[in-house]
């Protein structure tokens, strides 16, 4: 069967099958500038995506109602799963109808973690049905994808990027310099982000990211001052409350890292690595006290197609 033979509203013989990577993000800065009127918080991000990905399998055709599951039990199924919301928002934003849609997640990004496992399994839902669709600009897809979270139009489009707004404004930065390797661990507890989001109205940014900086430096491809410059606002009220995150930090430095923070609110903790054989050392001593440690590289811009 052939991608034309949908188009014209039949309900296909058999299910067609589409397929599409989704991977996590790492904030190499965030900062929380302030509170908007709309309720939602001004951010400044620089953020990269990486090798770390969830693979999904989205069946269109299937004459049966509505379908999201995933393999791990954590994680919402169905109308709940961000997956399932994409889809309707695409659905009813291009007036398309795939009589019927089956989508299986395969998680590999840890879940509540601050690396945008849900928001980019969103993200490639979207991707993947405006391939087949065709309906939409990037812009377009992007407005859809922002009705959906916030952290949907960088997944979108994913790479190295400036993230303003509260996620909706985005500027396009240069790939990480080669060699950099990401050790990635996520110690066992989980942070609800609105709480810390109210925590930090409250409390004054005591770690704010010098953006300009690391832009700089990733435009010079520097990576020591890549490094040195990684920031996240939110990591000294995460630590305060989980001392583990600041052990963490040091044993990746130990290690050789050229930087260790906090991604978004947590609770995974990254370290950055110009040696692969550092990082694999840092990992081998974390699986020690933490079941979940992964090595990852950054993705490269332009690896995700949103048209044919
Ligand atoms: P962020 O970095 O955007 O704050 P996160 O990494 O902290 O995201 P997610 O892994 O995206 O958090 O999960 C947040 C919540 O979203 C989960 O607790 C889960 O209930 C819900 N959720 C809905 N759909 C999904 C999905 N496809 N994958 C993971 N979580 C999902």
């Amino acid at each position: 069967m052939t991608s034309s033979d949908r188009r014209d509203g039949t309900l296909p013989s058999a299910p067609t099958i589409l397929r599409e990577d989704a991977p996590g993000k790492l904030n190499l800065t965030l900062d929380v500038l302030g509170r908007r009127p709309d309720g939602f918080h001004e951010l400044e991000m620089v953020m990269v995506s990486v090798s770390l990905r969830d693979e999904l399998t989205i069946e269109l055709g299937t004459g049966e109602p509505w379908a999201v599951t995933c393999d791990r039990p954590e994680v919402p199924t169905g109308p709940d799963n961000l997956c399932w919301k994409a889809a309707k928002a695409y659905c009813d934003a291009a007036g398309v109808d795939p009589q019927g849609l089956r989508i299986h997640v395969e998680k590999r990004v840890p879940v509540q973690a601050g690396m945008a496992g849900g928001s980019s399994d969103a993200a490639a839902v979207l991707r993947a049905l405006n391939r087949h669709y065709g309906r939409f600009s990037e812009e377009e897809l992007r407005a859809v994808g922002l009705t959906v979270g916030s952290d949907v139009p960088y997944c979108l489009f994913g790479g190295v990027a400036l993230v303003h707004g509260r996620g909706e404004e985005l500027t396009r930065l240069p790939d990480l310099p080669g060699e950099l390797n990401f050790v990635l661990v996520k110690p066992d507890f989980s942070v609800s982000t609105p709480e810390l989001f109210r925590e930090i109205d409250q409390a004054e940014v005591s770690a704010r990211p010098d953006t300009e900086a690391i832009v700089s430096a990733i435009r010079r491809k520097d990576r020591n001052a890549i490094g040195a410059n990684l920031q996240n606002a939110f990591e000294p009220l995460v630590a305060a409350r989980h001392p583990i995150v600041e052990e963490l930090r040091q044993v990746l430095l130990a290690h050789g890292a050229i930087g260790a923070r906090l991604t978004g609110t947590g609770s995974v903790v990254f370290g950055l690595f110009c040696s692969k054989f550092r990082a694999f050392s840092a990992a081998l001593e974390l699986e020690e006290f933490c079941p979940l440690v992964h090595l990852a590289t950054a993705l490269p811009a332009g690896v995700f197609k949103l048209k044919k």
